[in-house]
């Protein structure tokens, strides 16, 4: 499974009606390799979609109080009329009290999800920024036209930004959604009943084909070292009706939902 990313024609689009270029913000704490390398990702995206992009670096050993002040003083991302969307790059390391940083980013401008917010009004069914993560699952799941109401849906993982979001947004879709984790005892049965899996783990291949439903549609959206997933893709894909691949499923989708968040909140605080 696979769609298109975000053409430029929509950035283009609000620089015609407003000679504003669409801007992306991004944070990054450290110099944690994949970090840096995930920056640098969204950074060729944006050159590609039209998106303007800046970059704030802070040291490793920046405290929270710091990196709030950093992102709301030092660089004023929240207040800065010429930025449309801030990401804090994360996880931003065991000594800096992440969700302080994250709520440090206007709500008008959260195009990752990331402040409680944004979480409480996909909670709600309200407009808002979805956790790209689970935002590019749903514009998969359209893309492909796979009906959700009245379809079990099983979320493996149940972290804020990944498996807790995407059963929500399931759910909103009047699936009926069921949650695993760590302590969910005989996860194997519960997997086999899924019409669609969603794969949020963080477990090389963790999911075999011998779990899962013939037909079901099976989205992985692991992403390990040695770029695996967590669905044994071999043996799972014999099995499923669709299936997203690692690398080139979910990861692209995640990218393309920051981007076209950051087009819409220019759209919305210039009013277009
Ligand atoms: P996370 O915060 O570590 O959460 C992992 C979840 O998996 C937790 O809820 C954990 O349960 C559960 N889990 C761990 N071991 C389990 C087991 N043996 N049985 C059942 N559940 C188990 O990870 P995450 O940030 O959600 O990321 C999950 C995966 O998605 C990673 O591979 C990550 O790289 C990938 N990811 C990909 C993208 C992308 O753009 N493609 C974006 C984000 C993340 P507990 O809650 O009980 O601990």
């Amino acid at each position: 499974m696979s769609v298109s990313a975000l053409g430029p024609a929509r950035a283009a689009e609000v620089f015609r009606r407003t000679g504003v270029t669409p801007c992306l913000a991004t944070v990054l704490v450290g110099a944690d390799p994949a970090s840096v390398t995930y920056v640098k990702m969204k950074r060729n995206r944006c050159a590609k979609a039209g998106i303007r992009f800046r970059h704030v670096e802070l040291p490793a050993e920046t405290t929270t109080g710091e990196l709030v002040a950093a992102i709301t003083a030092i660089t004023a991302l929240s207040v800065d009329p010429g930025v449309h969307g801030i990401l804090l790059q994360h996880p931003v390391g065991p000594h800096i009290d992440e969700r302080a940083a994250f709520e440090a980013i206007a709500p008008a401008k959260d195009v990752d999800g990331v402040t409680m917010a944004s979480f409480a009004a996909m909670g709600f069914g309200l407009p808002g920024f979805v956790s790209c993560t689970p935002g590019g699952i749903m514009r998969l799941l359209d893309a492909y036209d796979v009906g959700l109401s009245g379809k079990r849906a099983v979320v493996v993982g149940r972290s804020a930004i990944l498996g807790k979001p995407a059963g929500l947004l399931l759910l909103g879709r009047d699936a009926t959604v069921t949650y695993c984790h760590s302590r969910t005892t005989d996860l194997s049965s519960v997997v086999r009943e899924a019409d669609v899996l969603v794969a949020a783990v963080g477990r090389p291949n963790f999911i075999k084909g011998q779990d899962i439903k013939p037909g079901a549609v099976v989205i992985d959206a692991g992403y390990n070292a040695g770029t695996t997933g967590d669905v044994d893709f071999a043996s799972a894909a014999e099995r499923a009706s669709l299936i997203t691949p690692v690398p080139g499923g979910v990861g692209p989708m995640t990218i393309a939902v920051l981007l076209a968040q950051t087009v819409e909140a220019a759209e919305r605080l210039l009013d277009v």
